[in-house]
């Protein structure tokens, strides 16, 4: 009798135990972890028993593609490249790959994507923040030193040629390419689910608490810290670009942005506040809510009506508070309360 008691209990007690590690597991605390690379906040969020060991095969990964890519650092290989006067160099095996899919996303966004912008970018003074109204003479000289096209890379040798005057710079792919490296890692070691968030490049995967979609608030471009609205997704990308994220007032009381139009060498001042892409790829992703910024909501809605090949939807936001929101997310997005934004929905 008393032994039938003991395996009796000991069958219950083992059933609640493993009921509640199973609970417990889907509702585990996450691994955390937040830093600063690439001049923004980054986070990652792991779920899942392997969390430790997945973090660790990308511990350090955004501070080195940093120390490769920033602009800065005189020691990257963009800085070496950017003051190689035309030389050809041998550098990291991140970037002669990086350059040839930066080609191939300026190609198809028909040039309102430059990653050889970096000399307008320079005279505006967004990468010192000694800002200045350059004269037209001044841009209309550095606009001869943009052109994607003219950079060399070999993706077997690793050996890259910038053209004397010119200058690479890769903030508007890089978060995106950092964020789809750390993705592929982490979920090839096997965690169940969790959710990049490099400065505005989001990777969610797997299901939160084991079964909801992920909530990735989208930012109010006049008051950063609210969301005017939340996109329900998981296995995407979620990628903004925002005039906030860097501005100064001229002179002249304009305000211009840190995202500037390859083909006039002006911050663009189209009446946009912010752009979100949703997408597969985080590269993708981060090209075309830049892109998608410069060429307008008119040319965004028939870039997306006529692709064939990035399969991307976007959020669109304007200063008279429209919200352009593409059919394929139009069910996954909740407008926050408080915000009275007339939403226009572009069907494909
Ligand atoms: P993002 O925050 O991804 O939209 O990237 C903006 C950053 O990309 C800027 O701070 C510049 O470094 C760079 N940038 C600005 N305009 C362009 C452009 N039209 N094409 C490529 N890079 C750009
Ligand atoms: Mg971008």
């Amino acid at each position: 009798m008393m032994k039938k008691k003991l395996l009796l209990f000991t069958a219950v007690f083992l059933l609640v135990t493993t009921a509640f590690s199973l609970i417990s597991c889907n509702n585990a605390a996450p691994a955390k972890y937040d830093f600063f690379a690439m001049d923004t906040h980054m986070s990652i969020r792991l779920y899942g028993q392997s969390a430790n060991l997945a973090a660790g095969g990308i511990e350090g990964q955004p501070e080195f593609l940093d120390s490769v890519l920033s602009v800065t650092d005189e020691e990257s290989d963009v800085y070496r490249l950017n003051h190689a006067k035309g030389e050809t160099l041998t550098v990291d095996n991140h970037v002669a790959p990086l350059i040839k899919l930066s080609q191939e996303l300026c190609e198809d966004l028909d040039g309102y994507l430059d990653f050889t912008l970096y000399p307008v970018s320079q005279a505006w003074g967004f990468t010192t923040g000694d800002y200045r109204i350059p004269e037209q003479a001044e841009i209309d000289e550095l606009l001869q030193k943009v052109d994607y096209r003219r950079i060399e890379a070999d993706t077997e040798t690793f050996e890259v040629t910038v053209p004397d005057g010119m200058m690479l710079d890769f903030g508007a792919v890089a978060k995106g390419y950092a964020a789809d490296y750390a993705t592929e890692i982490l979920k090839n070691t096997g965690t169940v689910s969790g959710i990049v968030d490099y400065g505005g490049t989001i990777i969610p995967w797997g299901m939160k608490n084991g079964k909801d979609l992920w909530t990735i608030g989208i930012q109010d471009p006049e008051d950063p810290s609210s969301y005017f609205g939340i996109l329900s997704v998981t296995e995407k990308v979620i990628s903004t670009s925002g005039g906030y994220e860097r501005y100064f007032i001229g002179e002249d009381g304009k305000r211009y942005i840190h995202i500037i139009d390859p083909k006039t060498g002006y911050p663009v001042d189209n009446g946009i506040l912010s752009v979100t892409v949703v997408c597969e790829s985080g590269i993708a992703a981060d090209a075309l809510s830049t892109a998608l910024f410069v060429m307008g909501t008119e040319k965004a809605a028939e870039f997306y009506q006529n692709d064939t090949k990035y399969h991307f939807d976007f959020l669109i936001l304007d200063e008279e508070k429209h919200l352009y929101l593409t059919e394929g997310i139009a069910d996954s997005f909740t407008l926050s309360n408080g915000y009275d934004y007339s939403v226009i929905r572009i069907e494909k």
